[in-house]
């Protein structure tokens, strides 16, 4: 109901505020979490901009403030902030000894939280995020969004990055049109929402295999929404924060400048190292980047890539036409 939710957004409000004041007013704060950003290179107005907290060790100390100051049980609950064991009235706070992001909704409304552990080697979870609510649908959020739209608008372009740190590193650097599909693989919806924004989206996943991978599937499920696509492959091992966190302006700027490339050219790139000179592979990948051309809509569009992929990988532009026939048969 609309009260329900009103509550829950109060209340995410409250965990908001309480959060910072733990990482800006306390000792823990400070000689922990605070020190933890300030070793991740991150600046105070930047921590403070994007409102980041910290949830103390103590393993009830939210849940105790906020029941004292009226909140109600059901609704701690809701929100997946407190954890209350069957017929208990003593919760425990689902967020302990991690760094907060809150994550905002399009008009600035906190829906619910990432939390990251502060050392790598404990065996729990790196991130937990708080559960689906009322108000809090991870598969229809974009984390930072808020933040970056009126950026996103004046660029006429988004970039995508994997997580909280990425975002929150490229805007101190002075990228500011980014938002992170945080926690869940890249939705329709998510894309949707970057879409009445822009339509032009720039992948920037994870230089892995898992980041690569992702890629691909990114670029079909933008293409099907008639968007334009490009890609940026970070050094092997490397993500949008660590990689801006080692180098200075002027060689992130340049290594945007030489190294975003639209779609077609980056598959081509990654398939064509894979497949060598073997030509079963070759042809295979072939279909794979004709299946791609596929999927776009505006014809014009469709034929500038398919001379395109002619061109990179030497073949004729005939043949990819009469494949590109061929896929969008089978799929009639
Ligand atoms: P960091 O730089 O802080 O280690 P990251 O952003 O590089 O974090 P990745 O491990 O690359 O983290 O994961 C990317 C994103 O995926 C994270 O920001 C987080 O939203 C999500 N994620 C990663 N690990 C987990 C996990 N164990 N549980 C839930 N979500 C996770
Ligand atoms: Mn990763
Ligand atoms: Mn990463
Ligand atoms: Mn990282």
């Amino acid at each position: 109901t609309y009260q329900n939710k009103e509550s829950l957004y109060q209340l995410s409000e409250v965990a908001g505020e309480y959060f910072q004041d733990q990482l800006w007013k306390t000792e823990e704060g400070k000689n922990i979490a605070l020190s933890y950003f300030q070793e991740r290179g991150l600046r105070e107005e930047v921590i403070q901009y994007f409102h980041l907290g910290y949830s103390p060790k103590n393993k009830n100390s939210f849940t105790q403030f906020v029941l004292s100051k009226g909140y109600k049980k059901e609704i701690l609950e809701q929100t997946g902030l407190s954890i209350f064991k069957e017929n208990s009235e003593q919760g425990i706070d689902r967020f302990r000894e991690r760094i907060i992001f809150p994550i905002h909704s399009f008009s600035g409304r906190i829906l619910g939280f990432g939390g990251r552990i502060l050392q790598n080697h404990v065996k729990t979870a790196k991130y937990l995020n708080s559960p689906e609510s009322e108000i809090y649908h991870k598969s229809k959020v974009l984390y930072g969004l808020f933040q970056a739209k009126s950026h996103i608008t004046k660029e006429d372009n988004c970039y995508l990055v994997e997580g909280y740190m990425d975002l929150i590193s490229l805007y101190q650097s002075g990228i500011k049109n980014v938002v992170a599909s945080s926690g869940t693989s890249l939705t329709n919806d998510q894309i949707r929402l970057i879409k009445r924004l822009t339509n032009n989206i720039t992948i920037l996943y994870d230089g892995d295999s898992a980041g690569i991978k992702a890629s691909f599937r990114g670029i079909d499920m933008i293409l099907e929404q008639d968007m334009n696509v490009r890609v940026l492959l970070f050094p092997n091992g490397e993500d949008p924060d660590s990689f801006v966190q080692k180098n200075s302006s002027d060689e992130i700027e340049n290594f945007f400048k030489y190294n975003i490339k639209d779609f077609i050219q980056f598959k081509t790139d990654v398939l064509l190292k894979e497949a060598q000179d073997d030509p079963i592979k070759k042809a295979s990948l072939i279909r794979d980047i004709v299946s791609s051309i596929a999927l776009i809509k505006n014809l014009i569009q469709k034929e500038i890539y398919v001379k395109e992929c002619a061109r990179l990988l030497d073949i004729s532009e005939q043949v990819l036409f009469s494949e590109l026939a061929q896929i969008t048969q089978n799929k009639l």
